[in-house]
């Protein structure tokens, strides 16, 4: 299973409109973060956790063909307003299966209302709605939809075999902490340093890091507080700032 971070930005991206600070002034390519989104290839097929904002643009990057599903962990807009432009993927091969939990359908529902009309325009998104309810299997890998809290609303994290997604939350529960053990690679929100009421803080990810030993970690959907370089240098051996485009196998 190959992961590649489409982006690793925070709702608004790094830069930011109108910012004039270090890291939206930096012109280290780890400091441009679109919108988190990650690809996981297994077997030659591919699957996205969620459609980010700048969907079009991470596709067109890596030159992205086809999606064999799509999982999404929540319906804010930074990732799911990439929905949309998966069309031309759609148009070529057809719909895409989407995978979320009945929260995060209810806000797709409400969001993409033109996807879900009785009789919609040929040209609208063409998914496959599948409602997730436990463990579930797809492309011959083992998915596991675990809760982590985000502020009050449950987001879903990933697990698939010995790599978990765990993005957009600032509470990791017991029970999902229990199902995240013996990892090769956990992927991480990890905000700014300053406390957010829905994201973790820097120190909030390593806490669990901690806590939960991956062999590896990576942190995700990091905003212009954090510049990669400099704050690389004070991280732990097994944990890195992932960045744009980074690619790495799982084991
Ligand atoms: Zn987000
Ligand atoms: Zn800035
Ligand atoms: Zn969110």
């Amino acid at each position: 299973m190959r992961i590649t971070f489409l982006g690793t930005g925070t709702s608004v991206g790094v830069p930011a409109v109108g910012c004039d600070c270090e890291t939206c002034l930096s012109d280290d390519p780890r400091d441009k973060r679109l919108r988190t989104s990650v690809l996981i290839e297994h077997e030659g097929r591919n699957i996205i956790i969620d459609a980010s904002t700048d969907f079009r643009q991470q596709a067109l990057r890596i030159g992205l063909k086809q999606i064999a599903a799509i999982l999404f962990t929540h319906s804010h807009a930074d990732h799911c307003f990439g929905l949309d432009d998966t069309r031309p993927i759609m148009f070529r091969h057809g719909a895409i299966p989407v995978f979320a939990t009945e929260t995060t359908w209810q806000g797709l529902r409400r969001i993409y209302a033109y996807v879900f009309e009785p009789a919609p325009y040929a040209g609208v998104p063409r998914i496959i709605p599948h409602r997730i309810e436990g463990d579930f299997n797809l492309l011959g890998l083992q998915i596991e939809p675990l809760t982590v809290i985000h502020g009050r609303l449950p987001v879903t994290a990933y697990r698939l075999d010995r790599f978990a997604y765990v993005t957009d939350c600032n509470v990791i529960p017991d029970e999902t902490c229990a199902r995240l053990s013996d990892l090769d690679l956990l992927v991480i929100d990890a905000l700014r340093f300053k406390k957010h009421p829905t994201h973790m803080t820097l120190d909030d990810a390593l806490g669990y890091i901690e806590r939960l030993r991956p062999r590896r970690a990576l942190l995700t959907h990091i905003s212009h507080d954090i510049k990669h370089a400099e704050t690389s240098r004070s991280l732990p051996e097994n944990v890195r700032i992932a960045y744009d485009g980074l690619t790495l196998e799982v084991e």
